[in-house]
């Protein structure tokens, strides 16, 4: 499977918000959009700023998106079209669908500490779904699932690291995690008053259903 290999920092500086990336890091002072709180590229200082059109902005809502979630085009348009196919506000099934994603679920529930770190964990079998050994990022987390790190992956510090700083945060409240047996259960997909205000997903709409 394809995937963005370049420097994350540069992707939050390119959509002027920080998409926690890299982890820890992205919690400390060392944050790049912290430090250089401008667009990448030779004209990223430029004090001129072009208008910017409502294609843009749909744009950038969307990138910000995608990039948030570690998703390719094509994978995110995907999870776009089975939102529109679905019951309901398109938007709201959009974030539902990118939340319920083993390997987000894996990263909000503080098993890693960041969604990167978290399709690899899935990747090489460190974790379970419902006692069953689940190795597909995308696969799809339906309430009341129980994910669990695997016996192998337990010993691993920096999983128990990453939970400690979750801990320290707190954890969302459609999860119910047990920090010590590093498991947890997916009660319930999020509304959409639990996630984020910063996502404008009626942006993301416009642009797919031009
Ligand atoms: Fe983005 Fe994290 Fe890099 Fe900050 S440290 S710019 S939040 S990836």
């Amino acid at each position: 499977m394809a995937k963005y290999i370049g420097p994350k920092c540069r992707l939050c500086r390119r959509e002027n918000e920080k998409l926690f990336l890299k982890g820890e890091k992205c919690f400390s002072g060392k944050c790049a959009i912290e430090g250089r709180p401008f667009p990448p590229g030779q004209h990223g200082q430029s004090r001129r700023r072009p208008r910017v059109s409502d294609y843009a902005l749909q744009l950038r809502e969307k990138q910000k998106l995608r990039r948030s979630y570690g998703l390719l085009e094509h994978q995110f348009k995907r999870y776009y079209q089975e939102a529109d196919r679905r019951k309901g506000s398109t938007g709201e099934n959009l974030l539902q669908l990118l939340e319920g994603r083993l390997d987000n679920v894996v990263y909000r529930m503080g098993f890693s500490a960041s969604r990167s770190e978290a399709r690899q964990l899935v990747r090489h079998n460190g974790v379970e779904v419902n006692g069953n050994k689940t190795n597909i990022p995308s696969y799809q987390v339906n309430p009341e699932d129980a994910i669990t790190v695997s016996k192998a992956s337990e010993v691993q510090l920096r999983i128990k690291a990453s939970m400690e700083m979750a801990r320290q945060r707190g954890f969302a409240d459609w999860l119910d995690v047990d920090p010590e047996k590093l498991s947890g259960i997916y009660r319930a997909r999020p509304e959409r008053g639990e996630l984020s205000a910063d996502i404008n997903e009626h942006l993301v709409v416009e642009l797919y259903s031009k």
